[in-house]
């Protein structure tokens, strides 16, 4: 039997392949667009959920990323997304609503795995600074009847954001070269440039509630670099850091694209000691066993953070 999420990827593949003129992802967004309007539609059951659409989408367009090659544009891989989804839910488990801001957000991947895992209950703010991304991201949330609102800027101007319970970003990583931008950070460095990852760090504090949640995605060497004492004395001054988790080494190409998850908290008045830090390896996510002992360790933790 063909799944909900084979016959998407098929409809906008089909789209995309026999249209000559648009570039693949161009000609996703307009197969998107037709199927919103009832023009035409991918065969699915009654029951198809938002998952499924997530990754219908996301596999065609994961298809076009090869095909354009956009380096700088990855998409957060599935298995990351659903375990930092499985950290926002428990995060947010006891809130009616919640608000989230992803400040990099790409195709928007990431932002919906997490809208999904947390469920009816969550809004969000969504920036970007490449428009094509924006205008994919904002298709694929109507289909998946999301509530985003989207910013297509570079997300370390001035934001109109009011604060939120939760940050989610797939960091950007690099030197960010607007040095008259990112003289009014405090991680700016005496000499060169700063970091873009530092600078959306000390970003999506200022757009966070006191005792809201950051969760990024990092590089696992975020602490080894010749700026890392700028973003200590930050970190010391701005923040609480939770959980500092590293991820599988499977996951990735070599040993210096390695991540790991990064969890912070804003701080709040009536805030006690500094809590432990939760220090640990995520196991491979194929070992089932493995996983379930760390995802029990989570439960743990989650309890006495709550
Ligand atoms: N989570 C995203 C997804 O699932 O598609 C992937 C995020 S990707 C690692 C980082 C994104 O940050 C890229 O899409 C890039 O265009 C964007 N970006 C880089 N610098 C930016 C800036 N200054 N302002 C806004 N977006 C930026």
């Amino acid at each position: 039997m063909v799944t909900n999420t084979e016959q998407i990827f098929t409809f906008l593949n089909e789209h995309a392949e026999s249209n000559n003129e648009d570039l693949y992802l161009e000609a996703v967004i307009e197969a998107c667009q037709e199927w919103l309007s009832g023009e035409r539609m991918p065969r699915l059951s009654p029951s198809v959920t938002k998952e499924e659409i997530r990754r219908g989408i996301q596999l065609a367009v994961l298809k076009g990323m090869k095909e354009q090659a956009q380096p700088n544009h990855q998409m957060t891989p599935d298995a990351i997304g659903m375990l930092i989804g499985h950290f926002a839910n428990k995060l947010m488990q006891h809130k009616e609503q919640v608000t989230l801001l992803d400040p990099a957000a790409g195709t928007g991947n990431l932002l919906f795995t997490v809208m999904n895992a947390i469920g009816d209950k969550a809004t969000a703010t969504s920036v970007e600074i490449d428009e094509l991304l924006v205008r994919l991201s904002a298709i694929t949330a109507e289909l998946l009847e999301q509530p985003v609102r989207f910013f297509v800027q570079d997300a370390l101007r001035p934001l109109l954001v009011d604060p939120v319970d939760l940050v989610v970003c797939d960091l950007p990583v690099g030197y960010y070269p607007d040095d008259d931008n990112a003289i009014s950070f405090e991680m700016m460095p005496a000499e060169g440039h700063a970091f873009a990852h530092h600078l959306f760090i000390e970003q999506s504090m200022n757009h966070l509630r006191e005792g809201g949640y950051a969760i990024f995605l990092t590089p696992s060497s975020l602490f080894e670099s010749d700026q890392s004492a700028e973003l200590h004395r930050y970190l010391k001054k701005n923040a609480v850091i939770r959980a500092v988790l590293q991820l599988p080494e499977s996951l990735f190409r070599s040993a210096a694209h390695e991540k790991s998850l990064f969890i912070l908290q804003k701080p709040y008045a009536e805030m006690k000691a500094k809590p432990d830090v939760l220090l640990s390896k995520v196991p491979n996510m194929s070992d089932k066993l493995a996983m379930s002992r760390f995802l029990e360790q989570i439960e743990d933790w989650v309890s006495e953070e709550l």
